[in-house]
């Protein structure tokens, strides 16, 4: 078997992928059939202009775009089962997918309605194909923390499946303390805490995060680069990062995959996942990402096998489903090499 066929063949984890940034472009054609904003695309084509993003900023518009056609809970279950089919297809085994719920709310959608669905989809395809997955809720900088306080109040009362939080959104200009409570009230309410970090903004955010918003995992955290010191406290803490290369390189977080830190946070002890971010709008999957690395970053299959076993140590799992997973993790290893 060649190496890239190994790759492919390599069981994964995905820890940081947006279900509505996950919609099939099919599946969103025909969603722009059902009403919704009505865009100007009707064929797979027209979708490549939709996708081509100038900017970070542009990007967050068409994503915008997206929600605005999902205008009934119900599209949730066939939106989160789809994203989960395509991760099986890469061979993922288990996935923490991220539900940004007041983009919907603000249009009118129900947050119990939409967990509900969403847990649906989930358990459909664990059923069909054993992969497991857990829900964040990005809370979205742009809404505020009042909005952010009600979404954990919903949480705690319907956020069946919901196991963490996570800020997202627009980064630049939104510094991280004005969080602060936010995150410590969701601590107390015993949710794992993410932030989106270092994607749109400077290393000094980061900082900010870690101190004020103390997570487990930052999503990104490219800008951490730039500060060896950083890294280090990030070590020591035990803060994962969840890097999206292809991702990065598509809004312009890098200018070339070569130049992704995703070593230079690796050298400096930090655990990494690989994340596709949105796959269809980034163009990527979990192959392609590790294919990716490989070729970019020569990155062996030893080393992806080993930032496998590592996501498993910084999922939002209990220790008898990671014991599960590092098992069946070596065992399909020790078959492929
Ligand atoms: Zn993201």
């Amino acid at each position: 078997m060649s190496v890239e066929e190994t790759i492919k063949k390599l069981p994964k984890i995905e820890q940081h992928v947006h279900i509505v940034g996950s919609v099939r472009p099919e599946t969103l054609l025909w969603l722009n059939k059902q009403g919704g904003l009505k865009l100007p695309y009707e064929t797979l084509d027209d979708l490549k202009d939709f996708y081509a993003y100038t900017d970070f900023e542009h990007f967050l518009k068409v994503y915008s775009m997206v929600n605005g056609l999902i205008t009934h809970e119900k599209y949730y279950e066939t939106i989160t089962y789809e994203m989960l089919q395509n991760q099986h297809n890469c061979n993922v085994k288990h996935v923490e997918c991220i539900f940004s719920a007041y983009d919907h709310m603000h249009r009118g959608l129900d947050f119990a309605d939409m967990v509900k669905y969403i847990n649906r989809g989930i358990t459909r395809a664990r059923t069909e194909f054993g992969i497991t997955c857990n829900i964040r809720v990005d809370v979205v900088r742009d809404y505020g923390p009042k909005i952010a306080l009600m979404l954990l109040d919903q949480i705690k009362s319907k956020g069946d499946n919901v196991v963490s939080i996570d800020t997202g959104g627009m980064e630049d200009g939104i510094r991280p303390k004005t969080y602060e409570k936010v995150y410590q009230t969701a601590r107390e309410q015993g949710l794992h805490l993410v932030a989106h970090q270092g994607e749109a903004a400077g290393v000094d955010y980061v900082w900010e995060c870690v101190e004020y918003l103390r997570p487990e995992r930052i999503g990104h955290g490219v800008a951490a680069a730039q500060d060896l010191k950083l890294l280090t406290e990030l070590s020591h803490r035990g803060i994962g990062i969840e890097t999206c290369p292809m991702s990065n390189l598509r809004t312009g977080a890098v200018q070339s995959l070569g130049e992704h830190p995703i070593r230079c946070f690796m050298e400096a002890g930090v655990k990494v996942s690989v994340n596709t971010d949105d796959p269809p709008m980034f163009a990527t999957d979990m192959n392609t990402e590790y294919l990716m690395l490989h070729r970019e970053l020569g990155f062996t299959v030893e080393e992806l096998h080993n930032i496998g076993l590592d996501s498993i140590e910084t999922s939002f799992i209990d220790e008898t489903e990671k014991e599960r997973l590092r098992k069946q993790f070596d065992s399909e290893y020790i078959k492929l090499v």
